[in-house]
């Protein structure tokens, strides 16, 4: 896969002007999503782990292969972010999830460890009412012993509301799932 950075977009204009059809990334902070990012591109830092720089508060297009776009949107629920910070990125982002003709799928990372957040909750129904088709991506599996990681992606499944074919557990640390995800993105955008 060759992923290459377009471009970190602060406002609608900025948005490349393609016919690509786009796969957007969201999850709340420390979910995992650049780790994420960057396992399923094969790059080591195309997103930015484990830091806040300026770049994850934008919207960040990759292209890939030439034929679909990778779009990082900030995380959610990060704690130090002021009020008016919220407002703006809530503004910015859907904009986007409500305006991008050509976005045709959302890929939701949740961590399997836990129960879904109420933010996890309110994002899946917001794009379940914009009738978003929706690939729910389970972080961090590796640290859930063998044995119990069906029955994580059940409970996870059950508080959704999303059947269980829709899940993919996934450890970027061990590089576990990307194959699954990414024949998922394929086929939906298809
Ligand atoms: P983001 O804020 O959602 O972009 O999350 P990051 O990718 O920066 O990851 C947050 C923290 O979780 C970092 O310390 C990562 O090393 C760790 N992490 C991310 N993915 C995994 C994973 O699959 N397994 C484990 N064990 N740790 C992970």
């Amino acid at each position: 896969m060759q992923a290459t950075f377009v471009i970190s977009a602060v406002e609608k204009e900025q948005w490349p002007d393609s016919n690509l059809p786009e796969v957007v990334v969201v999850g709340r902070s420390n979910v995992g999503k650049s780790s994420f990012i960057n396992a399923l591109t094969n790059r080591k830092r195309l997103a930015y782990v484990g830091n806040t720089p300026g770049k994850t508060r934008l919207i960040n297009f990759f292209d890939i292969d030439g034929t679909w776009m990778l779009v990082d949107v900030p995380g959610y629920g990060y704690a130090r972010m002021s009020k008016e910070m919220l407002k703006k990125m809530g503004k910015m982002m859907e904009d986007y999830f409500s305006q991008r003709e050509q976005l045709k799928l959302a890929i939701q990372l949740v961590d399997a460890r836990h129960d879904p957040t109420n933010d996890d909750l309110d994002m899946i129904e917001y794009f379940k009412s914009l009738q978003m088709p929706i690939l729910l991506v389970a972080t961090k599996i590796d640290k859930i012993p063998k044995t119990k990681r069906v029955k994580a992606l059940k409970n996870i499944s059950q508080k959704l509301q999303l059947p269980l074919k829709n899940i993919y557990g996934i450890s970027s640390t061990e590089k576990i799932g990307f194959d699954e995800v990414y024949q998922a993105i394929i086929h939906q955008i298809q």
